[in-house]
């Protein structure tokens, strides 16, 4: 089952076998970090924890593990810090971030776009998900899941980094939730996700409701965008994709 959902040209398999990859995860809540190491550690991770920003940073710094689990709301230093100051540093900035946020924080949605965290999960979350969405981060190479805050694809320019969605000269008035579909789809244009994917891409809960909302969602961002309302294909059976222009067709 591992081979079939690796893709095809992935560095790590060879390391993965020989080294088992350390996850760390910083977070206050005793028991939500017993729940994790527990299942992280049956999935064969290497798992270290600290309850607090401080400890946490020192043992990215120290351990360098290949993902860090990142509460927001932590004593001494908080999660944003804690975020920012692994990315600035050298030894750790290709680190994979994975954000947990409680579901009251408006802050939710800027936090895994702006502050450099690779994807992120609200409160409350199942368990399941959340090591299926572990995997996959560390599936995709660090270098993809960073280097690029600017997508320009199609004449549709998607920046991560201002929220800012430009179809040409015309900027878009997106909501939150229609910015994280357009970018999840068009990070890996050609690529189809199932609305399930989406829904987990743009949040983890309530899965049945939003299964039906995507739809509603993704028919407001082919509103918006106009003319390239066609980038955004139905795959029959499956869910979306962006399907790129040929580059003659861009004018
Ligand atoms: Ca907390």
């Amino acid at each position: 089952m591992r081979g079939q959902t690796r893709p095809p040209h992935n560095e790590s398999t060879l390391g993965e076998c020989m080294k088992k990859q350390t996850i760390l995860i910083i977070e206050d809540e005793r028991s939500l970090v017993e729940v994790l190491t527990y299942n992280l550690a049956k999935e064969g991770f290497d798992v270290i924890s600290a309850t607090d920003g401080q400890d946490g940073l020192r043992k990215a710094q120290s351990t360098l593990p290949e993902l860090v689990i990142l509460d927001l709301m932590l004593p001494v230093i908080d999660g944003l810090q804690v975020c920012r100051q692994i990315r600035s540093d050298p030894r750790t900035q290709h680190v994979r971030i994975l954000m947990l946020t409680a579901r009251s924080e408006e802050v939710d949605e800027i936090v895994g776009f702006n502050m450099g965290a690779d994807d992120y999960v609200t409160k409350p979350f199942k368990i399941r998900p959340l090591i299926h969405r572990i995997k996959a981060l560390l599936r995709r190479p660090p270098e993809e899941t960073r280097s690029k805050d600017v997508l320009n694809i199609s004449g549709v320019e998607v920046d991560r980094l201002s929220h800012v969605v430009r179809v040409d000269a015309r900027e878009l008035q997106l909501t939150p939730t229609e910015f994280r579909l357009l970018w999840t789809l068009a990070r890996q244009p050609g690529r189809s996700f199932s609305r399930h994917e989406l829904m987990d891409s743009s949040r983890g809960e309530d899965a049945n409701a939003l299964e039906r909302t995507i739809d509603v969602h993704i028919r407001a961002l082919r509103q918006k965008l106009e003319n390239r309302a066609d980038l955004i294909e139905t795959v029959r059976g499956v869910g979306y994709r962006f399907r790129p222009r040929p580059t003659a067709a861009i004018e």
